[in-house]
């Protein structure tokens, strides 16, 4: 699938439209769910212009992909989630993903329930 350059995580990136931004670096941004899951719920986001995990594990270079997991790190400190957390990556239909631009959703905050709803 091609990288469609109007998503609207690649409009948050070009600061098109405005996010509720955590922390910015060169090769990722973390900012909140507009329709949070749980009490805590982060996106962090690659710079890079990659659809999904498929692509950004396939395309990306060892400098974005340690760039971008150092930033989820950052944010996981910066959030100090004692009680622990959940990390996500929806990739394709069968996961619903929504927005075709990879991102890692952090939920914590409350206890998470089961891994999938049954
Ligand atoms: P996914 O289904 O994994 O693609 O998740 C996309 C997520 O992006 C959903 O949890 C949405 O609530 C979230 N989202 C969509 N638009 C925005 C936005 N403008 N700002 C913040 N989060 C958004």
């Amino acid at each position: 699938m091609a990288y469609d350059p109007n998503n609207i995580f690649a409009k948050i990136l070009r600061k098109e439209i405005p996010c509720s931004s955590l922390y910015e670096d060169p090769f990722a941004l973390a900012f909140n769910d507009i329709h949070p899951k749980a009490p805590v719920h982060v996106l962090v986001i690659p710079k890079g212009a990659y659809v999904s995990a498929d692509d950004f594990y396939a395309d990306a270079s060892p400098e974005e992909v340690t760039g971008f997991y150092r930033a989820v790190a950052k944010v996981l400190k910066d959030l100090n989630l004692e009680d622990g957390y959940r990390l996500l990556s929806n990739c394709g239909v069968n996961a619903g993903q929504e927005v075709p631009h990879f991102h890692i959703h952090i939920l914590a905050g409350k206890k998470l329930g089961p891994m999938l709803a049954v």
